[in-house]
């Protein structure tokens, strides 16, 4: 058996504002059920976290957390739920705020978290063998655990969930943060800066990301956020494992916050589009097809592609409904969007999770044109509530929708190679086409009812990576 330590930012059901949190969620659990291990999972306390999960929690220990020459208290605490455990790293000072992310400190904030969880190791009620650090906000979990050594021998998985967002502080905050000897400021810095993605990469013993894809093409400048240099050179350890979805939470014919359960059934998932074009002050026609996107909105999600062609496809028989929040130039481009075309557009700026669900169950077609994605959740949603995906080709979108072929009648959606609005246009106009051709549409649909992407093959590949990492040599 071997113990393992998640530790994140963010993690369904407590807390989320992306695929991160459904990963950190439902992972540990599909390992502790149908793999040899123990997972426990560490995250820090929010104010956020609904007040019925608060109630739940036990007190565990106070700590007290080194940072530079000052000491931070803590107090941990834990739960149980679904046969994994969770523990909280609580102080008033760095997370008793609203939200979770987008302060002027939040280097500074995981600075402590990421102290404090090797802090907490003697609270845990178990010795992990690994401890398994996702994105930049726990990159220097990892530093800090082959510095510090709290435990002999431990070894260290790092998982890149988003490139893109790297945690980077000036570099005399060295000094400031870190009680370390300069010898290890090397490992923390990059470009002259402090980095705590690069922290992780440089000193997990194995590194991840979240697609076969997406691991392929951050050893490029055009994907790697500058990084390329260090995955290139760590490039034996650095491997894609794509990620799953809780396959039984995200369940059309269990799922409680939709209108009408259904397995397969386009009927019953016509009466859910008609409750939502109800609900969301659409035109009333369940025959309609309707486009939908979840997102947040921000450049990487191509919402620039949609800008461009959002009038040109609206002058097709469709209906666009888009939740999302983000920058502001996209909210505002939605909103005015909206206004002019209130029977066939409907855009909802928020972040609602019963809402989403309830789109994706009434949705004919998801639109994911990302610039860049390094796995990609939405696209597997979807199709686990029957909507067919339409994406642009690359990271784990590219690993998971394969573009429908009319000749072979294979693929589960549709897909473009360009970062280009008119190969987006011409890409939903083909899917138009599509839906209105009842012999290639119910093949399409057959395809879609057969795509799953459970973690069951997942699970087992982190596994298999946790067993390799008995023969790796630290010292080496
Ligand atoms: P990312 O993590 O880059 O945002 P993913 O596709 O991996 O993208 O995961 C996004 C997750 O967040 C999905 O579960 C999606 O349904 C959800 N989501 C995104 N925006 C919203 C929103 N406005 N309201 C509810 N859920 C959202």
């Amino acid at each position: 058996m071997k113990n393992i330590l998640f530790t994140a930012s963010e993690c369904t059901p407590f807390v989320k504002t992306g695929g991160l949190a459904d990963v950190i969620g439902s992972l540990p659990q599909s390992l502790n059920k149908t793999q040899n291990t123990k997972v426990k999972v560490i995250l820090p306390f929010y104010d956020e976290i609904p007040s019925h999960w608060q109630s739940q929690m036990e007190q565990v220990a106070s700590i007290n957390v080194p940072i530079g020459w000052r000491n931070q208290e803590a107090s941990i605490s834990m739960l149980e739920h679904n046969g994994v455990d969770y523990y909280f790293i609580a102080n008033d000072y760095y997370f008793t705020r609203k939200g979770v992310y987008g302060y002027y400190d939040d280097g500074e904030r995981f600075v402590f978290f990421s102290r404090a969880v090797i802090e907490a190791l003697p609270h845990l009620n178990f010795t992990p063998d690994v401890i398994h650090a996702h994105d930049w906000q726990t990159g220097l979990v990892v530093a800090f655990a082959k510095i510090l050594q709290p435990i002999p021998d431990i070894k260290t998985v790092f998982t890149i969930h988003n490139i893109k967002y790297q945690g980077i502080m000036p570099h005399d905050m060295f000094d400031d943060f870190f009680n370390l000897s300069m010898s290890h400021f090397g490992g923390l810095e990059w470009n002259g800066v402090l980095n705590c993605m690069k922290s992780g990469i440089f000193h997990a013993d194995k590194v991840t990301t979240v697609s076969p894809s997406y691991a392929e093409e951050i050893k490029d400048p055009f994907y790697s956020e500058g990084l390329h240099p260090l995955l290139l050179e760590r490039e034996d350890d650095v491997s894609g494992i794509i990620n799953g979805i809780d396959t039984g939470d995200y369940h059309p014919l269990k799922d409680p916050y939709i209108h009408v359960n259904y397995r397969h059934s386009r009927a019953k998932k016509k009466i859910n589009k008609e409750h939502l074009q109800k609900t969301l002050n659409l035109a009333v026609d369940p025959d309609k097809p309707l486009y939908v996107m979840i997102t947040r909105l921000v450049e990487q999600k191509g919402i620039h592609l949609m800008q461009r062609i959002l009038d040109e496809f609206l002058e097709e028989e469709v209906q666009i409904a888009v939740l999302g929040t983000g920058d502001f130039e996209f909210e505002d481009f939605f909103y005015h969007a909206g206004q002019r075309y209130p029977d066939s557009l409907s855009v909802q700026l928020t972040f609602d999770e019963k809402l989403a669900r309830q789109m994706y169950a009434s949705a004919d077609f998801f639109i994911m044109p990302s610039q860049f994605e390094p796995c990609g959740l939405s696209q597997l949603i979807a199709l686990q509530y029957k909507a067919v995906p339409i994406v642009r080709e690359t990271g784990g979108l590219k690993d998971t929708v394969t573009p429908f072929n009319e000749i072979t009648g294979e693929g589960n959606g549709f897909s473009f190679n360009n970062y280009n609005a008119h190969d987006l246009l011409e890409t939903l106009r083909y899917s138009l086409k599509v839906f209105h051709d009842p012999v290639q549409w119910i093949q399409l649909l057959k395809n879609v009812n057969k795509s799953q992407y459970s973690w069951k093959d997942s699970a087992n590949e982190y596994a298999q990576l946790y067993e390799e990492l008995e023969h790796v040599n630290i010292y080496s």
